[in-house]
């Protein structure tokens, strides 16, 4: 049996929403402006779309936004392209860069999923030498599914020894639907994510960090 697994969630794992920040906001807000609109309301649109999908059980269209866009705006999103090292840098989260240094160091496998479409994360993973880094990456996609699906845990070969995220009812529930163990990167309280119809009540991670300089710890007392 090879090295196990430690999988990662992205935004607010990982990185600080470079999509949203780099992309998608100023987009919004250029073309907000050119149709003289208010571009919070155009977002509070687009995440009820999004919300919308998400209870109909259309999980990948979710997170479509340029499909969303073109919905309710008519208008067509690009897709981002990759940027400058301190750009994406600066989106890391403290302690990011160190952690996964010290994380190399140990026997272990590093792996991403995200729920996200390569096209809108690829680009900031690739700026970041991370498509290298991280051995498998799973993106959100019909035949890779989204969490809290179990089954965006089925692209790893061999062990997964904890999956490391920042939802309780994304990641929490996704790696306890797969069995394996689940720690949430809870640096303060955030707004509930959104739960799908059959998850439970309560998702209880098995362990909590609140800083990325403790995870290195945390994992060489698992292995
Ligand atoms: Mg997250």
């Amino acid at each position: 049996m090879g090295a196990p697994w430690i999988t990662f969630d992205l935004d607010g794992t990982l990185l600080k929403n470079p999509y949203w920040r780099l992309h998608l906001a100023p987009w919004l807000k250029a073309q907000a402006a050119l149709h003289r609109e208010n571009w919070n309301h155009w977002w509070n649109l687009m995440a009820q779309e999004g919300d919308r999908r998400w209870h109909e059980g259309d999980w990948i269209g979710a997170y479509d936004w340029s499909d969303i866009i073109a919905k309710l705006f008519g208008l067509s999103l690009s897709v981002p392209s990759k940027v400058a090292w301190p750009t994406i840098a600066d989106l890391t989260l403290p302690g990011v860069l160190w952690m996964l240094e010290s994380l190399r160091l140990l026997p272990i496998k590093l792996g991403v999923v995200t729920n996200g479409l390569w096209a809108n994360q690829g680009p900031y993973l690739q700026s970041l030498g991370w498509d290298e880094l991280f051995e498998t990456i799973v993106t959100t996609s019909p035949e890779a599914g989204c969490k809290p699906d179990p089954k965006v845990f089925n692209a790893f070969d061999g062990p997964i020894l904890c999956h490391v995220g920042d939802r309780i009812y994304h990641d929490v529930l996704a790696a306890h639907r797969a069995h394996t163990m689940a720690i949430l990167y809870q640096p303060r309280i955030v707004a509930e994510d959104r739960s799908d119809p059959l998850s439970p009540a309560t998702v209880i991670p098995d362990r909590v960090i609140f800083q990325h300089w403790d995870l290195p710890a945390v994992i060489h007392s698992l292995l």
